[in-house]
């Protein structure tokens, strides 16, 4: 069985892999192209993880840590299944919620097809866990509570690359965080969604406040370093979704 495991786990890195290789390009499921010189490459090649036939551009360190990682990740989940979700459900998840987290810290993006498909995948999910009242409940919090956020951070910016006398660069927070919350809210109902959505904002402020640190230090502070939130949100609900207690 450990085996059967293992293959999944291995089947689920090349799936993250592809789909956070092909969809920021495409924006849909297509062949992928090298990252260096947009050579299409062949499915053969792409399986049997070969340079690029052009510039022989070696795969991504993502690439080997999405492999590595999913096959440990699986075994981990099958002896220490997450208490309400189980084995299989917690790794299909698994993979959704590595692809939004790959393709945002490569790209600073959330798809809208990425959102949908969460929507749809985490309904079902969602009602079999907590009933639809909690999980829409959920949803709307989650989405509502980051849509709030996410406008008072473009109003701040207005306001101070107004007062600067400079255009509006970026905003602290993407409107795909908000669309991630609502997905994440309808995963966690209601009202595990503010549990998830304090510690991602804990999570996310102590790593912001490191890097400001960091960066005041080397003196190359600048007022918006954006902080990819997405991977703090999906951090808070892995924690309580995960348990295996
Ligand atoms: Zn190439």
């Amino acid at each position: 069985m450990i085996l059967v495991v293992l293959v999944i786990g291995l089947l689920s890195g090349l799936l993250v892999n592809y789909l956070a290789d092909v969809l920021p390009v495409d924006r849909r499921l297509g062949r992928p192209q090298c990252s260096h010189c947009h050579t299409p490459i062949s499915t053969g090649d792409y399986l049997t993880w070969r340079n690029c036939t052009t510039c022989s551009h070696r795969r991504s360190l993502r690439a080997w840590l999405v492999l590595a990682l999913y096959p440990l990740a699986d075994i981990g989940l099958w002896f220490y299944p997450p208490l309400r979700l189980g084995f299989w459900l917690g790794a299909l998840l698994l993979v959704y919620l590595g692809v939004v987290v790959v393709i945002d810290l490569e790209h600073r993006l959330v798809l809208h097809p990425v959102s949908l498909i969460g929507v749809l995948l985490a309904l079902p999910i969602g009602i079999w866990l907590h009933g639809w009242l909690y999980t829409l409940l959920g949803g709307v919090a989650g989405f509502g509570m980051m849509y709030v956020l996410y406008y008072l951070g473009t109003l701040f910016s207005r306001w101070v690359s107004s007062r600067r006398g400079e255009d509006l660069e970026e905003v602290a927070l993407g409107f795909g965080d908000v669309n991630i919350s609502g997905v994440l809210g309808l995963l966690l109902g209601w009202p595990g969604i503010t549990l998830g959505l304090f510690t991602a904002i804990i999570l996310g402020g102590l790593v912001s406040g490191g890097i400001i640190l960091v960066s005041m230090v080397q003196k190359r502070y600048r007022m918006f370093t954006a902080v990819p939130y997405v991977p703090f949100l999906v951090l808070g609900a892995l924690w309580l979704l995960y348990r295996p207690f």
